[in-house]
């Protein structure tokens, strides 16, 4: 066999096999997109990020008509919970806050991003509940029960419904910046975009 031959059967042999890895790639892509277990919680909901049946596509697509409605921007919610796990005060606007450390995974789950390395122990504040103050009573004698008890996560679901809580992860701000992505409605972690909007400075 001369050599442009043996080429052309080696370039015949490259193509297939590179198709075949891009084709591989952007189905791998378009799992994370929507259909990665990642994104569903476990059956506590403590891991977030969105319900079995919700669809990562629709939330996005819903918060983002909902920050034009509002007439504020993705980076802008971003920085106001920056500014929640900056602050070494107890209080932000006006709410208690309830700090938590090394709580739940902190691995994006686009695929891109870690907030914290798994190689590092030191205790991070990873999670922090705004409380709101009119209910600060009934939340820390509800907190006061469950810390002997264990993580409460159905009942956090119960009182992010009745905007009684806020609930931040570290997570928060690059979900929000890099993907859009405030959670899905089915999980106490979803940030509702209206309530971070009230806080901003008008
Ligand atoms: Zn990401």
């Amino acid at each position: 066999m001369d050599t442009p031959r043996l080429f052309k059967k080696m370039v015949k042999r490259l193509i297939p096999a590179r198709r075949k890895y891009r084709t591989n790639t952007t189905t791998n892509y378009s799992m994370l997109g929507g259909l990665a277990t990642p994104f569903n919680p476990t059956p506590s909901f403590i891991y977030g990020f969105k319900g079995p049946n919700e669809s990562v596509e629709e939330i996005i697509k819903s918060d983002e008509n909902l920050l034009r409605e509002l007439k504020v921007t993705h980076e802008e919610l971003a920085a106001l919970i920056d500014e929640v796990f900056a602050t070494d005060d107890d209080v932000f606007c006006g709410c208690p806050l309830i700090r938590w450390t090394n709580i739940h995974s902190p691995i994006c789950p686009f695929g891109d991003f870690c907030t914290k390395s798994i190689f590092d122990y030191q205790p991070q504040v990873t999670e922090i509940w705004l409380c709101d103050p009119d209910h600060w009573e009934e939340i820390q004698a509800w907190y006061h029960s469950f810390t002997t008890n264990g993580y409460p996560i159905n009942d956090l679901k119960r009182f992010v419904d009745l905007k009684w809580v806020i609930v931040f992860s570290d997570l928060h701000p690059h979900l929000i910046r890099a993907h859009h992505f405030f959670e899905g409605h089915e999980t106490p972690y979803r940030v509702d975009p209206r309530l971070l909007a009230r806080m901003l400075p008008r």
